[in-house]
């Protein structure tokens, strides 16, 4: 029988999968690290620099030694779901880190991507910490459909799917048609089973639709959010979420077109949306979350449509 027994940091999902909680400032279920564990082992985003210490407590909890790690697969740079790359490979003498070809050259050298991610998160970037570099011959360029072959039938692949951002990827495992959307499928609060989008700028919808709909040509059947957590009806959430990041779209547009405030169109979402309605209180008492994700994302949203669609 499996032990789906929860430890510190860690859970077993599956046979093969576990999930690490990182606690960013003693933040629960805001932050995942996924660990698939096979003939090899893969870790599904390392998250920021400051919780590597957390990584590696959930690492020693499910028994994985560090010399045991072969790949290291991030969905993009963002300091929430990379940021300790460097840390991390500094730790695990086999590892190579798997990221997208336009994000690769910020994980070599991540002083730009410091200083825009302090400019764009304030206080945010600093709860992160600071990335540190890879160096260039432990990195592995992926694209769209490379595969890494984990033993006993397990497989990971890699989807490109933009929109988030211009370097964006998530992962496939078709032995139990998992995916792991990285922020293509916005965040998942579990205990409402709700979605808030993650569309902080420079945000493309048309391509963040698109990649939506490839997910779905996959007919995945479980979902693992890098916030938070396993969710089943993966079609469905997939479903959902491109319906909701319409909605969005539409107000917005509209309140462009009134030339309301950003303020002012957050109210008509949380009026419109059923999602925000069920979360509005949640992030509203989350510490990361309430510190402006909502009106980040809804800029993300009007720099697109004033000058990507204008
Ligand atoms: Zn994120």
């Amino acid at each position: 029988m499996l032990s789906l027994m929860r430890k510190n940091f860690s859970m077993r999902l599956s046979k093969h999968l576990f999930l690490i909680d990182l606690k960013p400032s003693g933040v629960n279920q805001y932050i995942a690290s996924y660990v698939l564990k096979s003939k090899k082992v893969a870790i599904v985003e390392t998250g920021p620099a400051t919780t590597i210490p957390n990584l590696f407590k959930g690492l020693q909890e499910i028994g994985v030694k560090v010399d045991e790690v072969n790949y290291v697969v991030v969905s993009h740079i963002h300091l929430d779901h990379s940021g300790g790359a460097g840390h991390l490979l500094n730790s695990l003498p086999r590892a190579k880190l798997v990221v997208h070809r336009r994000g690769a050259p910020h994980v070599a050298d991540p002083k730009k991507l410091w200083s825009q991610s302090k400019q764009a998160l304030g206080q945010v970037a600093r709860l992160y910490g600071e990335p540190s570099p890879v160096s260039s011959e432990r990195i592995i360029v992926s694209e769209d459909d490379t595969s890494f072959d984990l033993g006993e039938g397990l497989e990971l692949r890699v989807v490109e799917t933009v929109g988030h951002a211009s370097h964006h990827q998530s992962f496939y495992e078709k032995k139990s048609g998992s995916i792991f959307p990285g922020d293509t499928a916005g965040i998942y609060i579990s205990e409402s089973s709700s979605v808030i989008p993650t569309t902080p700028p420079p945000f493309h919808l048309d391509k963040a639709l698109a990649s939506i709909e490839k997910l779905k040509q996959l007919k995945p059947k479980l979902v693992y959010f890098s916030h938070f957590g396993e969710a089943n009806n993966a079609l469905e959430k997939l479903e959902k979420y491109a319906t909701q990041l319409r909605l969005w779209a539409d107000i917005i547009a509209h309140k462009i077109g009134e030339k309301a405030s950003v303020k002012e169109m957050e109210e008509e979402i949380t009026l419109r949306d059923p999602n925000m309605k069920r979360v509005v209180n949640f992030v509203a008492k989350h510490p990361i979350l309430n510190r402006g994700v909502i009106l980040q994302d809804i800029r993300g949203f009007v720099e697109y449509l004033k000058y990507t669609r204008a």
